[in-house]
């Protein structure tokens, strides 16, 4: 996936986690916290790459890193997420990262490995096992036109969700829309869910 597909990706994840409240944290969340470390994290996955947007400006890091462990490998598992948020935590408290800009990064980093699940390469979410996990949506003849469509539509979506106080208040609200929708099918003979005489 390409650096504009992921910043859109990580654009639209961090919107949503905001607007669902993911977190107590991500409700209160400052907007200029949350969006450069979800954009920034967005990217950081492909530093393992030379090539990548990030590699190119840092190289130093960069190669070193694609020599130890190749494109798609450690940086793309769920282990260097846990190692990273071990490492934040762990810093001395004159440098704290505010809570919001730590959790916007975890959003921009998770996002990333969701995206890169959707090409046929896919990711080693359980890195050392060599496991790949994929759900090969975008091929590379078509890549860029869909990477492009999903994700507008995934940050129309994020913009769409209705903006919640609390994980449960979210929870509660769809879980509300869902049954009523699901009532409402069962409610209307020959134009639910339900089969059977009533549609001879
Ligand atoms: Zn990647």
């Amino acid at each position: 996936m390409t650096a504009e597909g992921h910043l859109v990706v990580a654009l639209a994840s961090v919107i949503f986690a905001k607007r669902a409240a993911l977190t107590p944290v991500l409700a209160q969340g400052d907007w200029w916290h949350l969006l450069p470390a979800a954009l920034l994290s967005g990217l950081l996955p492909d530093i393992d790459h030379p090539h990548s947007f990030l590699g190119q400006r840092l190289w130093w890091i960069s190669r070193p890193v694609a020599r130890l462990f190749g494109h798609r490998g450690f940086t793309h598992s769920l282990l260097a997420v846990a190692g990273a948020i071990v490492l934040l935590w762990l810093q001395p408290p004159c440098s704290q990262v505010p809570a919001d800009v730590l959790q916007g990064m975890v959003i921009g980093y998770l996002s990333h490995l969701a995206a890169d699940m959707l090409t046929p390469a896919g990711v080693p979410l359980l890195w050392p096992c060599r496991w790949r996990f994929c759900l090969p949506l975008l091929n590379s003849r078509h890549g860029n036109q869909r990477e492009r469509g999903l994700g507008i539509a995934l940050v129309i979506c994020a913009l769409w969700f209705p903006v919640n106080a609390s994980p449960a208040a979210a929870a509660r609200h769809w879980s509300a829309q869902l049954i009523a929708i699901g009532q409402r099918g069962y409610q209307r003979p020959g134009q639910g869910w339900e089969c059977g005489e009533g549609r001879k």
